[in-house]
């Protein structure tokens, strides 16, 4: 059997490892600390999973189109309108599985042999596969850790080539948790725009923004309606990972291609899954109350975390402005030795913490920033204190 090229050139994710090495400890009963999760730990809202009953007594569990139910697309553009005063239409949104699958459409859709991308560093282990899988070529841009990773039009300016076909740009940031500057996004949009490169605007952490401004590239549509296409999920905002929707929202020749690529690969999302998502767009008083709640719960892990981190011997760590993650520099600890092997990078780091602590965190090398590790605070404040304090009796063993 003969794997294609670009199918081989493809990595599993790197963050696995460290992920199967928790579970199997777990099985053999040990309580690990998991700091590795990508994903909300609060239940989907209570109106929201009712609506899926609902949803599924009504028979509503056929085919829909494959581009989203009507109501589904028009609840979204409508978001957009008063969220953002952005002039989309409901034709102009793609119903997807997930943010995931939004941004994989429009790199197939937008991207080929001999393109390259942009994609800033650190960023999220998907963004260069996907890239990859276009045929085309990711071009990281990197960050600078001492401004908290955040982006810069100056940044993107000193990467653009006549190659440069795309940037990807996402804020909040996964792993870092920074937040781009509003003056930075407008910025970035209007150089694209003047060399014809499309920007692909991930704004999946969008509603978690704890220290300076969220600004969506979709409030910049109006004036340069050809350039953005913006990626959002349902799966952080609320609490929805399993269910898989997303969106694309973008120019209509753009969405077009989109919506054919997904009605032959993967047809509509799930009918019920639409219909509770339709139920948290159109209910705002019930979805924001949620959304707050586990807004002001991150805020108050990121209070005790961030310190606590930054307490620790060897470690220094930026307040993230937003998601759900911090991105600590655990770098001055490589070359120290523990349990007889030398740690020499964010994998062995890792791996000792787990070995040593039983905490599972996520080796920063696998968002293209070795000297970090990614811890997430999507789990309790009680658990993360417990975390804290079982990595400061590992680092205390590392020589
Ligand atoms: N973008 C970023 C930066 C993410 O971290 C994630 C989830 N880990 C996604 C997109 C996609 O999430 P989903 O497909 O569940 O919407």
């Amino acid at each position: 059997m003969k794997i294609s090229r670009r199918a081989g050139s493809i990595s599993g994710s790197a963050t696995l490892e460290v992920l199967k090495a928790a579970s199997a400890m777990r099985a053999r009963g040990v309580d690990v600390v998991d700091l590795g999760a990508g994903e909300p730990d609060f239940p989907t809202p209570e109106f929201v999973k009712e609506a899926a009953v609902g949803a599924i007594r009504a028979n509503f569990t056929k085919y829909t189109d494959a581009v989203g139910t009507s109501e589904l697309r028009y609840a979204i553009a409508e978001r957009y309108k008063s969220a953002w005063n952005a002039p989309y239409t409901a034709g102009q949104v793609v119903v997807t599985a997930g943010g995931k699958q939004a941004l994989h459409a429009a790199c197939l859709a937008l991207f080929e042999e001999g393109d390259d991308v942009l994609i800033p560093s650190p960023y999220w282990v998907s963004f260069p596969e996907m890239v990859k899988l276009a045929g085309a070529d990711p071009v990281f841009v990197p960050t600078d850790a001492s401004r908290g990773f955040k982006l810069t039009a100056k940044d993107v300016e000193k990467a653009f080539t006549p190659r440069t076909r795309g940037v990807i740009v996402n804020t909040p940031n996964n792993p870092t948790g920074a937040v781009i500057e509003p003056a930075e996004v407008e910025a970035i949009i209007r150089l694209s725009a003047a060399r014809g490169v499309t920007v692909l605007f991930d704004e999946c952490y969008d509603r978690f923004v704890f220290e300076g401004r969220h600004l969506s590239a979709a409030a910049l549509a109006s004036e340069f309606p050809e350039t953005i296409l913006v990626a959002g999920t349902l799966s952080k905002t609320y609490s929805m990972t399993g269910w898989r929707i997303g969106f694309a929202i973008g120019p209509q020749r753009l969405i077009d291609v989109i919506g054919r690529l997904v009605s032959h690969s993967t047809s509509n999302v799930c009918s019920i899954t639409q219909k509770a998502g339709l139920e948290a767009l159109t209910h705002p008083d019930e979805s924001e109350s949620a959304v707050h709640e586990m807004l002001s719960e991150y805020r108050r892990r990121r209070e005790f975390l961030i310190p606590a981190l930054n307490a620790l011997p060897g470690v220094r760590c930026a307040a993230p402005g937003g998601a759900f993650y911090a991105f600590p520099d655990v770098s001055s600890h490589y070359g120290g030795r523990a349990g007889g092997v030398v740690l020499s990078d964010s994998n062995g780091f890792a791996a000792h913490l787990l070995k040593e602590a039983a905490v599972a965190v996520t080796p920063g090398a696998a968002f293209g920033e070795d000297r970090c590790i990614r811890i997430s605070f999507a789990t309790s404040l009680e658990r993360l204190r417990e975390g804290v304090e079982r990595m400061k009796a590992a680092l205390s063993r590392i020589a």
